[in-house]
């Protein structure tokens, strides 16, 4: 198989340029990385130096692909009419944040429905997009769902939730998916058997089209298959194990689609090297 887009999720500590110095080090030929800080509402706006310090070191170095990871404080479906509006508000502005700096992809978690139901959430979302991609008319950036694993209110846990939400999206050609090995694993897909891995891309080809499918986080699941719950473990450590990822790093399918990691890490990622390490060995021909 020819050369895979791999890397994992990497640091802006020092200016969002560092991540592509980072990337380099490590050896990275595709990454995700925060804009902002993830935990703030607020963020300071990207000088127009480092815009410019971004885009030649990204020209200049071996990164083919780099995916935006929204904050994780965005709840495009939130209960609370104030923090929907602050959470649409901060979407456009993410969105603006990646078109400033190239990035064509920002990558979100859908929403958690906080109790208002499944079917609302979906129409709110849908609604949320359309207003962030009016506003944004014209960008090259579009808006990536995530798998989720379905943890408490959230939705995107199936499929079906994702295209009905792209289905309720004015714009689709703006709209692609990012799926979440542990995350669709937590939610019920079986992806450390083969036969059931192969179901899993066949149901997302029907209901979604492979050609939506722009990125794979690959991280292996610390809970139990179904489990609904949200933790992420090292490659081969956690219920996914080396068989499920094999499937992926070996299905021609999914060659093309970058594939990153969203492991646990120390300052200086050296624990991705040994999970991407892991990765590429399983890689057959
Ligand atoms: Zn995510
Ligand atoms: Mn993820
Ligand atoms: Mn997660």
């Amino acid at each position: 198989m020819n050369k895979q887009l791999l890397g994992a999720h990497t640091s802006i500590a020092g200016g969002v340029y560092m991540a592509i110095e980072r990337a380099e080090i490590l050896g990275f030929n595709a990454i995700q990385i925060f804009t902002k800080n993830n935990n703030q509402w607020k963020a300071k706006d990207l000088a127009d130096v480092d815009i410019e310090i971004f885009k030649m070191n990204w020209k200049n170095s071996g990164v083919e692909f780099i995916v935006t990871h929204d904050s994780y404080l965005i709840n495009l479906c939130a209960k609370d009419p104030e923090i929907l509006e602050k959470s649409r508000s901060a979407f456009i502005t993410e969105l603006e944040r990646c078109e400033l700096l190239g990035i064509p992809f920002l990558n979100f978690h859908p929403g958690a429905h906080g109790g208002r139901g499944e079917e609302d959430g979906i129409k709110l979302i849908a609604e949320s997009i359309n207003i962030a991609h009016e506003r944004t008319k014209g960008f090259n950036v579009g808006s990536m769902l995530e798998t989720t694993a379905g943890q408490g209110t959230n939705i995107g846990y199936t499929f079906e939730q994702l295209g009905k939400i792209i289905d309720l999206v004015d714009g689709k050609n703006r709209m692609t998916v990012c799926i979440d090995t542990a995350h669709v694993f937590a939610a019920g897909y079986d992806i450390s058997v083969s036969e059931n891995y192969d179901r899993m891309i066949k149901e997302f080809d029907e209901i979604i089209g492979l050609e939506k499918l722009k990125c794979l986080h690959i991280n292996d699941s610390k809970k139990k298959l179904g489990s609904r719950v949200d933790r992420h473990e090292h490659i081969g450590d956690g219920y996914i194990g080396m068989d499920g990822f094999s499937n992926i790093m070996n299905d021609r399918r999914l060659a093309s689609v970058p594939k990153i990691l969203e492991t646990p890490k120390g300052k200086d990622q050296k624990e991705d090297l040994l999970n991407l390490a892991k990765l590429k060995n399983l890689i057959k021909n």
